[in-house]
């Protein structure tokens, strides 16, 4: 490890067991790897000359951000090629903000809410918010192309970049990390990074848009009797004038979890209805009437028995409330049980047709499990899962219920949606990819493969199926 030690100092090469650990085990505890050591380069220069004395020493380089991925990305495969990770932690500047260009670039490594908080003190917006948001970094975040509750009115991540810096597989530093908005000069290299996982190349900055601070929001929590009644809901709530800024759909078993494992949230109404949304309106300027508009806009859909109670948040801490229970959701289902987890995705009008097909074919195949749906549905990211009876361990469900999973992925896909929405591919997913990617897609992509990283020596049994 001298080759490493020589380039970034004896203290950001880790070798020692209870150093190393930590980065060998994925955030739900599936995947386990055994790196070598962890590489904590703090430039650019660094992380350039790392991947070449990797190169040197044949070893795979599994990029690492704040390890909060949930499909086993940032951890080297087990029995896979010697690897070592290398953590952008140490790479966490923000090297500048604009405001008159509504741009941010920041350094792989900083923490998703730092960039939120510095974009805030300058009186900007960034919009990316999801529950990982504390300890994900802009890396990750990319390398994942995150979604989370805004990407309804802002897009995925993807939609969120000007420019990015990428270190390449042989080494070379790709320096494309510009504020323009608009250049047509060839490939948009950039989005091969973006959802890229880390396997063809290692993002060390980016260039991120930002937008104008929300000057009003209103946040409600809402019981629906049904998801047809929450999807009238939300095209009442896209024609009502108001900026729709999140959409969020979730079963009462979700929220029963949350209020059962939760600490020091307080569920807004009682967990009476089979459904609920959360959902928060936005607008740029003071003088919009945003109050008004979702009063009469619950009003109606009352009226029309979409809506059977809803709670209106009265203050910026009762906001943060009601967000806190999704973002402690995740946690809250984790220390609930085991689970079988799916990230699919369909067009928003076939979110309650696919919820009816699954819980249907649930009952029928699995009547001791216990479903889950919770999801973005403004974009029509539905995360559901089957949780095992209590006192069930992990593998003994798994060895049940294992194929719950393909059965969700090959029903949203039969609905024209996505196996994988936002969490990526990983290793959990590989599999998927097999069964539901399109076979000149799959084919493109070894085709960069081989371009990018010829000896495969980034993020080796990531994306790509064997
Ligand atoms: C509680 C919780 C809630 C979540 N909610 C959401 C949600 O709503 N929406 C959503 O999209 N995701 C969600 N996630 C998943 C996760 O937070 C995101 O995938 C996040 O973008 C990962 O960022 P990270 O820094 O932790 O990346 P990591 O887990 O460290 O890495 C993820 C992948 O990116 C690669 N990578 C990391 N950094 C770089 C880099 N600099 N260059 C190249 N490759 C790199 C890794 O090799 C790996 O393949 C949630 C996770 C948790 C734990």
């Amino acid at each position: 490890m001298n080759a490493f030690a020589d380039v970034i100092g004896p203290a950001n090469v880790l070798t020692a067991t209870d150093d190393v650990s930590p980065y060998a085990v994925d955030w739900r505890g599936s995947y386990r790897g055994t790196p070598e050591a962890v590489l904590r380069p703090g430039s650019t220069a660094e992380v350039a000359e790392l991947v070449r004395r990797c190169a040197a020493e044949n070893l795979a380089i599994v990029p690492a951000g704040g390890r909060t991925g949930l499909s086993g990305g940032a951890v080297p495969q087990a029995n896979g090629p010697r690897s070592v990770v290398l953590s952008l932690e140490r790479m966490n500047r923000i090297r500048d903000i604009d405001t008159r260009d509504f741009s941010l670039v920041a350094e792989a490594g900083c923490v998703v809410q730092t960039v939120q908080q510095a974009a805030a003190e300058a009186g900007r917006f960034f919009p990316i918010q999801w529950g990982a948001q504390g300890t994900a970094q802009i890396g990750g975040m990319l390398s994942t192309n995150a979604g989370g509750i805004r990407t309804l009115r802002w897009g995925n991540a993807r939609e969120l970049v000007l420019g990015l810096e990428v270190v390449l597989p042989d080494g070379r530093v790709l320096d494309d990390l510009r504020r323009v908005r608009k250049d047509n000069s060839g490939y948009a290299l950039r989005h091969l990074f973006i959802g890229g996982e880390g396997t063809l190349g290692i993002i060390t900055a980016a260039a991120l848009r930002l937008q104008p601070a929300l000057k009003r929001v209103e946040t409600a929590f809402v019981a629906v009797p049904s998801p047809d009644a929450a999807l009238s809901l939300f095209s009442r709530m896209m024609e009502s004038g108001a900026d729709v800024i999140a959409f969020e759909l979730c079963q009462r078993f979700c929220m029963e979890m949350a209020a059962k494992h939760g600490v020091g949230l307080r569920m807004p109404l009682p967990l009476e209805s089979p459904w609920f949304v959360m959902l928060e309106l936005s607008a740029a300027h003071a003088s919009v009437p945003l109050r008004e508009i979702l009063e009469d806009t619950l009003g109606s859909a009352m009226e029309a028995g979409e809506v059977t109670d809803a709670a209106i948040a009265e203050s910026d801490a009762q906001r943060l409330g009601i967000w806190k229970i999704r973002e402690d959701y995740p946690e809250c289902s984790r220390k609930d049980g085991p689970a079988i987890g799916t990230d699919t995705s369909v067009p928003v009008s076939a979110v309650p047709e696919f919820l009816r097909v699954i819980e249907r074919e649930m009952q029928e195949r699995w009547p001791e499990g216990r479903m889950s749906a919770i999801g973005h549905a403004g974009d029509g990211n539905i995360h559901v899962s089957l949780h095992a009876p209590p006192g069930m361990d992990r593998p003994t469900w798994v060895a049940r219920a294992g194929e719950m999973e393909p059965l969700v992925n090959a029903v949203a896909v039969s609905l024209g949606g996505s196996f994988s929405a936002e969490h990526g591919i990983g290793q959990s997913k590989r599999h998927a990819m097999t069964t539901h990617k399109d076979a000149i897609a799959l084919d493109l992509m070894r085709t960069l493969k081989d371009a990018f990283d010829p000896s495969h020596m980034m993020n080796p049994g990531k994306v790509l199926p064997s």
